[in-house]
């Protein structure tokens, strides 16, 4: 009820939630108050948490902030949605997001721009921007967004909470809107890194029904956390950290954040990723690409937006697509069409994957002489709301340090780090190896 009313007195200023579901919100509390009476409470049980807008929840309006699925009602739930609600999670509402995840400022919403519960004046970051500004104003306790290419830890850094990008095959897909495939996982957001590790520990494991989710055991995370970080290297990777346009607050947060890292017993070395300056180029092209094939189901018939006014089916498909569809998410599916189609595949599509290759294998090198990467999430605090959302170049070039986690596959993770720049927070992000999220919390449990 207290998370319910919160919504109601602060949502209306931030803009956190597309759908509460007050009615079945209160039901399922009640489940969870008998079930607390009883003395069979399980992890999650009675803790309110808001799912980003993409992830289907049967019976309930799921829209990816989008024209194209503003009345989508879906026949079924995905896995996460499931697995929170068998650990006894109470489902507060569908959180606003970039519409179908492009984005980084939660600004691309048809149902309008999400604000940072810091400062109105200021975007929370996207794409799952909801997510993260309605975990900071209180609005929810935890929440699942995606990270495609750092729409987890980005909003994370710019509202001041922790977000968790699972190593790519950890946690299911199944029931989750795709954007880009190879690139997409659902990762928790929350107050604390212990927070995250239990909506985590919920979340992650095998699903037969998604083919890219990889049959490993699922630690337990709260093993791992200590104050001790004796016996950890971590690198810090020397383009990273001369790179240029980084804000020299976010250059000092995290320099600042390391030396505690090494209070805490960790060893600091240099490490170099020298295919990092190729990673923005080569990720708008693959992402943009997957997102071009997978958008190619909204085509105005099996469901979503259909125009009201056809001609015949050409003309269905193509005014359905065009009302449907906004700005952003049209660049996206011309920019894939292009880089996929014959005569220019080999030049983009195909030269993209080769970076990839050559961006995972930097990181395996660097794994070699460390356990963990530092990192900055983003080179500036937060911009002004309508400041960036008309120069799209700008926008994805603000994803410099979030994005080859996604190419690579590997686990990242951002801490609120820093004193907050003019009311404004910032994120330490942290690199690991695939599969060993573990470590991650190990030293964001320390640092914290
Ligand atoms: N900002 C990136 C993009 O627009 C990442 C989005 C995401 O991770 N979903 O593609």
């Amino acid at each position: 009820r207290q998370t319910l009313d919160a919504i109601s007195d602060k949502d209306p200023l931030i803009n956190s939630y597309i759908t509460v579901d007050e009615e079945s919100a209160m039901e399922q509390a009640r489940v969870a108050d008998e079930r607390i009476q009883r003395g069979e409470a399980v992890g999650l049980t009675g803790i309110p948490i808001g799912l980003k807008d993409l992830i289907l929840t049967k019976g309930l309006r799921t829209t990816c902030a989008s024209r194209m699925l503003e009345n989508f009602i879906p026949p079924y739930s995905g896995t996460v949605a499931e697995k929170l609600m068998a650990e006894g999670a109470v489902i507060t509402g569908k959180l606003n997001m970039d519409e179908f995840a492009m984005g980084s400022s939660s600004e691309s919403s048809f149902f309008g721009p999400v604000k940072n519960p810091w400062n109105p004046g200021h975007v929370p970051g996207g794409s799952s921007g909801g997510s993260a500004a309605a975990v900071a104003a209180g609005l929810c306790l935890g929440s699942l967004g995606t990270d495609t290419g750092g729409s987890i830890r980005q909003p994370a850094a710019h509202c001041g909470v922790v977000g968790l990008k699972p190593s790519y095959g950890r946690v299911s897909r199944y029931g989750v809107v795709a954007f880009a495939s190879s690139l997409d996982q659902v990762g928790p957001m929350a107050r604390s890194v212990e927070d995250c590790a239990m909506l985590l520990q919920a979340i992650a494991g095998y699903d037969p029904r998604d083919s890219t989710s990889v049959n490993v055991p699922v630690p337990d995370y709260s093993a791992s956390f200590a104050r001790d970080l004796k016996g950890m290297t971590i690198g810090l990777p020397v383009e990273y950290h001369s790179a240029e346009g980084v804000k020299p607050e976010i250059r000092s947060a995290i320099q600042e954040a390391v030396k505690v890292l090494q209070t805490c017993g960790a060893k600091i070395v240099d490490i170099r990723l020298p295919h990092m300056p190729y990673a923005v180029a080569a990720y708008y092209v693959v992402a943009s690409s997957e997102a071009s094939t997978n958008l190619a189901r909204f085509d105005g018939i099996r469901y979503g937006y259909r125009t009201p006014d056809a001609k015949d089916l050409l003309d269905l498909y193509e005014k359905s697509r065009s009302e449907g569809f906004g700005e952003e998410v049209k660049r996206r599916i011309l920019i894939g069409t292009y880089a996929l189609s014959s005569g220019y595949y080999d030049a983009y599509y195909n030269k993209a994957l080769k970076v990839r290759a050559l961006i995972a294998k930097d990181f395996t090198d660097a794994f070699a002489c460390c356990d963990l990467i530092a990192a900055p999430v983003t080179p500036a605090p937060a911009f002004n709301i309508g400041e960036v959302s008309d120069d799209p170049l700008t926008m994805y070039l603000a994803d410099i340090f979030t994005i080859s986690a996604n190419l690579a596959g590997i686990p990242g993770m951002s801490v609120p780090c820093g004193s907050t720049f003019h009311g404004l927070p910032m994120g330490l992000q942290l690199l690991g190896k695939p599969f060993d999220e573990s470590t991650l919390f190990k030293a964001a449990y320390a640092y914290e």
